[in-house]
Formats: C-alpha cells, sequence, structure tokens
C-alpha cells in the first residue's frame, strides 16, 4: 500500500544552509537588538510563570504587549509559532482540496508549500519584468479563477517590491476570496493594513518578531483580523501553540518600541547605502522596502564566491536564476560585500 499522501510525493524538504560563514546575509534576520537585556537579566520563573504548567493558551500577556505595539485589541490577535503557523492556519481552516489559492510571483515560497501539503491549487501571477504588481491583473485573475485565498507579501521576499495601500484595498473589495496581507518587513516601510482589519471582513494580516525585532530564534508570529475570522482560527489552532519562554520573551521584547524603532531607522540607511552602491557598480538592484535588496548579476557563481569570503547571501534558482538577495547587515557587513564585491569584479576582469 501506498503510505504517502499524493498531495506531497513530490514535496522537497526545507533544507537550510550548514555553511561556514563569517557574515551571515541569507536569511534576513534581525540583528541582536533586544536580547542583550534580556540575557542579562535572565528569565524569571514565579507561581505565574513556570515551565511544569501547559504555556497559556490564550497568549494573554503577550497579546497585552501586541495590542500596545500594534494599536488593535486583543480579541482580534492570535499567535503562534512563528507566521509559518499562521499561513498553515490560514489553508487548514479556510481552503477545501482543490480549492484555489492565488498569489503574485516570484514571492515567499510558503503559500506554495503548505497549498500543496493540504491538496490546494496554488496559481502565482507573474509580477512585471521590474517585479512590479499588476493589482488590476491581479483582480482580473480573482474574478476569473475565484480563489479561496490570496496572499499578498508586502513588502514582497524576494524582491523587496511594496504595494500601495489603496491597491491592496481595491483588491480587497474586489475579490470574494480572503486576503492574507503578510507583512513580515513591513517595520521597514510604510503602509500597513493593520489598522484596516474593523473595515474589511475578508482581511488577515500577518506579522512576526523575527525580522524588525531580531528574535527568528523563539519563532514567534501573529495574525490580526476581524472578530469573526479569529474565532473560527481558534478552533482549528493546537492547544498551547506558543511556548511560554516564547511568549515570556516576546512580551520582554514588544516593550522596547523605541530600541526598535531605532534598529529600523538604522536599517533602512544601511539599506540606501548598499542601493547606491550596488547601481554605482552597474549591478541591477531593485529598490527595496524591506531589510534586504534583490539584485541581478550576470557573472557565473556569485554565491560561491562570496562564501570563499566568508559571505553567505541567498541564490535563486530556475526562472530566477542569477537573481540574489542579500539581507541588510550592520555597517561593518555591508562595507565589507561591497567591498569584496568590487574584489569579485576586478578578478573577473584580469
Ligand atoms: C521571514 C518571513 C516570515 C517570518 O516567518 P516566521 O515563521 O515568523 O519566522 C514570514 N513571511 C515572510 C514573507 C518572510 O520572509
Amino acid at each position: 500500500m501506498e503510505l504517502v499522501k499524493e498531495s506531497i510525493k513530490n514535496l522537497k524538504e526545507y533544507k537550510t544552509n550548514k555553511i561556514d560563514f563569517k557574515i551571515k546575509l541569507d536569511a534576513n534576520e534581525g540583528k541582536n537588538i533586544l536580547l542583550q537585556d534580556i540575557y542579562k537579566e535572565g528569565i524569571k520563573f514565579n507561581e505565574d510563570f513556570n515551565l511544569n504548567f501547559y504555556p497559556d493558551n490564550d497568549a494573554y500577556l503577550l497579546k497585552q504587549e501586541i495590542k500596545k505595539y500594534l494599536n488593535v485589541d486583543t480579541s482580534n490577535i492570535i499567535a503562534g509559532n512563528g507566521s509559518s503557523e499562521m499561513i498553515e492556519l490560514v489553508i487548514k481552516t479556510f481552503v477545501d482540496k482543490g480549492e484555489i489559492i492565488l498569489s503574485p510571483i516570484p514571492t515567499f515560497s510558503m503559500y506554495s508549500v503548505f497549498s500543496q501539503i493540504y491538496s490546494a491549487q496554488f496559481i502565482g501571477i507573474q509580477s512585471n519584468e521590474d517585479f512590479k504588481v499588476d493589482i488590476d491583473k491581479l483582480i482580473e485573475k480573482s474574478n476569473e479563477l475565484n480563489p479561496k485565498v490570496i496572499f499578498i507579501c508586502n513588502p514582497n521576499n524576494p524582491t523587496g517590491n511594496l504595494i500601495n495601500k489603496n491597491d491592496i484595498k481595491k483588491l480587497l473589495e474586489n475579490t470574494n476570496g480572503l486576503v492574507v496581507v503578510d507583512e513580515a518587513y513591513m517595520e521597514f516601510a510604510e503602509g500597513s493594513m493593520v489598522d484596516e482589519i474593523s473595515n474589511y471582513e475578508n482581511l488577515i494580516v500577518l506579522r512576526t518578531l523575527s525580522k524588525a525585532l531580531g528574535l527568528a530564534g523563539i519563532r514567534l508570529g501573529y495574525m490580526t483580523a476581524n472578530q469573526k475570522i479569529i474565532d473560527v482560527i481558534n478552533k482549528v489552532k493546537s492547544p498551547y501553540n506558543l511556548n511560554a519562554i516564547s511568549q515570556y520573551i516576546g512580551v520582554k521584547a514588544l516593550k522596547n518600541k523605541d530600541k526598535i524603532f531605532e534598529y529600523i531607522e538604522e536599517v533602512k540607511n544601511e539599506r540606501e547605502f548598499l542601493y547606491k552602491e550596488l547601481n554605482e557598480m552597474k549591478i541591477k538592484a531593485y529598490k527595496s522596502y524591506a531589510n534586504f535588496i534583490f539584485f541581478k548579476w550576470d557573472i557565473n557563481n556569485l554565491y560561491e564566491k562570496l562564501i570563499d569570503y566568508g559571505i553567505l547571501i541567498r541564490k535563486f534558482s530556475d526562472e530566477l536564476e542569477g537573481y540574489y538577495r542579500v539581507s541588510v547587515g550592520n555597517k561593518n557587513e555591508n562595507e565589507r560585500f561591497i567591498k569584496i564585491l568590487k574584489e569579485i569584479i576586478e578578478n573577473e576582469k584580469s
């Protein structure tokens, strides 16, 4: 008997890099801006917070902090094990076998991976040559295909492109499906849809602590939507899905708005530095609204050449062969990256 279900037979495992590196610019992780304080203070266990009991299933204290951070009510929030869990929860809750999930492409791979796992049909709508999303084309396709869910990554990973708020509203008003806006990088841009959740019954916004808050290691993401959506998804969510230590650290971290905003400003400045330098080298770099830059390079094996210098970036294959994504690092890392690129260009010439 064939034991593995049909839908996942040709699924590939999510593999991560085990390469030796000095500078890690491949996964858009933020810097350690909050953890130093948390390390210093240590985790304080007491009667209310100990590890022999199951964690708070409602993550109440954490939602209180998210409420202050985003200005949304706690009843409009679900938190969990990274926004990856949130993406899966949306599909699990709303999409039946064979139903359509739509997304502009190229984009974050997990939308299509989870679509496949749940036997949904993922359809990608190709963006323009400069990777801008044509919202009218997306609406037209949505009317034609009637998707259950549309995923919009905004700003988009890997291109860094931003869709403006009015375009997203237009989409919301012209589709019968749910529109999930993944705002993993929205701290580095403007135009969040969070303040629109009460205006649309088909809007879900995803956020994470993995990027601007530099806490990818605790796996904490959340969604915000109107109460009706939240109530349904809560029925599907696994009990105690967010462990006590992540809840604890999340609470500590979200209290540091000042530090977070300071860091965001630093990333934006460094992003402009990288963008300018790449363009001056005549490398095609795309304007980015996130904490990374997407660029095209027509010399072979840039990825491998950078690894020889201890620098890890992200490379792409298939239709995106020759495209790369580099996270915005700190000043030293970015300067080193640019210096090495210049060296590689020189070596190519000789
Ligand atoms: C990094 C990233 C996330 C964050 O995922 P977590 O599971 O919260 O770490 C979500 N969406 C996109 C598009 C991302 O690039």
